[in-house]
């Protein structure tokens, strides 16, 4: 073995922390949750599987506690950590079902790939804000038009000076509402072919001409549309090379796709339904529901399933400490992830029955409505980030080389 290769195997030897470190972490981080929560987080902000909801003031409390962006060097406010420590921490914030839409779009989106592309300087004006819980994003990338075709985007950014004037119109914008900045990409040579002449910015969201309009979603949460109408762009918030954003952006996604925080919200409905069938659980005709044993064969499918989800969600954070580049195992955990869910919230209302209804606020509700908030915001689950299809088409062309 080379010198080379061993140090590099002793490097990620000392990444990976023992199970009794992990442990520790995850208790740490719902010790935290479980006092930061109750204190910062109201109403409806409470209802969703976790990151259909914003709190700015839990945003804050998980700064000033330490726990945002510790992979981060120090210089940019994190902590020397690890990928895998942030995984692990991010699995016990969606068991907690704390409200992550702009941590994850903070972290995983802007900072990480600001850790890619940024210039020191935007380092070290970005990432400490955000560790802080000072600075929250949003992601301004899909359009009415562009989705999945992210290369159809039609918001455009003209360069005047030292400034960019961007006029145009983004869609499912989460977190808008409560964010200071927006992740935002936009057309710089509308001359350009559709995958050329896109660049990525920051956009302060006071700058005058950004309007944000929120509605409801069927998962209980809130989502955007941001107009944005003659906004001017200092020049020095162009991030990475300009008309190169496409491919920068790619990564961008495929950051997004670590998906630890959702292995955490499914298996606090797994623990839970465990828990119902154990206890209150009846088939209707006297027999208790874990005594049943297509319950039982159902929940030990998904609890497998689930090990599978967290297998690739580690993995990909190993591969990231490793500074292994980002591929088509983004994809597998994200898809992975995603049916789980949903298969776990269909299953988790065919064994509860109609109890499993009941929402949040009513007498009837069980474990605070978990289960119909759960039910609601899955579907989203395999369009938010990317559909289930390009994931796939992602798997089998970035894969496996078959042509795209
Ligand atoms: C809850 C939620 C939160 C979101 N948050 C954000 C956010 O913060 N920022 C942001 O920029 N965007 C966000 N999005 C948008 C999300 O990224 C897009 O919804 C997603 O990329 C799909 O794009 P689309 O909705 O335009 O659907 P389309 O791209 O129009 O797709 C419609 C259907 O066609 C299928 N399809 C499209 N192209 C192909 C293809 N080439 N091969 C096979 N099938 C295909 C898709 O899988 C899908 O089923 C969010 C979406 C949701 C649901």
């Amino acid at each position: 073995m080379t010198k080379a290769r061993r140090e590099e195997l002793e490097r990620r030897m000392r990444i990976i922390p023992t199970e009794a470190e992990a442990a520790d972490l995850r208790s740490r981080v719902l010790d935290f949750c479980h006092e930061a929560i109750p204190r910062t987080v109201r109403g409806l902000e409470r209802q969703g599987t976790m990151s259909d909801g914003d709190s700015p003031a839990f945003f804050k409390a998980l700064g000033i506690a330490g726990w945002i962006g510790r992979h981060w060097p120090r210089e940019y406010g994190g902590r020397e950590g690890t990928h895998l420590e942030t995984a692990i921490i991010d699995e016990a914030l969606g068991y907690a079902r704390a409200p992550l839409s702009a941590y994850l779009l903070s972290v995983k989106v802007f900072g990480n790939s600001l850790m890619l592309f940024g210039t020191p300087g935007q380092k070290r004006k970005y990432l400490p804000l955000i560790a802080a819980g000072d600075a929250m994003f949003c992601q301004g990338f899909s359009e009415p038009m562009a989705g999945s075709d992210f290369g159809s985007l039609r918001t455009t950014a003209l360069r005047a000076g030292d400034e960019y004037i961007v006029n145009g119109h983004k869609i499912w914008t989460s977190s808008a509402e409560v964010a200071t900045h927006m992740y935002l990409a936009a057309r710089t040579d509308p001359k350009a072919v559709k995958h050329r002449g896109i660049s990525l910015f920051v956009l302060d969201m006071k700058t005058p001409g950004v309007t944000v309009n929120s509605f409801r979603t069927l998962g209980g949460g809130v989502l955007n549309e941001v107009f944005l109408s003659d906004v001017r762009i200092p020049a020095e918030n162009l991030l990475g090379e300009e008309n190169r954003g496409f491919h920068q952006a790619m990564r961008s996604l495929d950051l997004e796709r670590s998906c630890m925080d959702r292995v955490g919200a499914a298996r606090l409905s797994l623990d839970r339904l465990v828990e119902y069938v154990s206890s209150d659980g009846s088939d209707g005709a006297g027999k208790r529901l874990s005594d049943v044993k297509m319950v039982q064969e159902k929940i030990g499918e998904l609890r497998t399933k689930l090990q599978v989800a967290r297998t690739f969600g580690y993995m990909i954070a190993r591969n990231l400490d490793a500074g292994k580049g980002l591929s088509a195992e983004f994809s597998f955990g994200k898809l992975y992830v995603g049916l789980l869910t949903q298969a776990l919230a269909d299953a988790t209302v065919d064994i509860v029955g109609t109890v499993a209804q009941f929402e949040h606020g009513s007498d009837l509700a069980i474990f605070d409505g978990l289960f119909p908030a759960v039910f609601r915001a899955s579907p989203a689950l395999t369009l938010a980030g990317g559909s289930s299809e390009i994931q796939r088409g992602v798997i089998a062309a970035r894969g496996l080389g078959l042509p795209k």
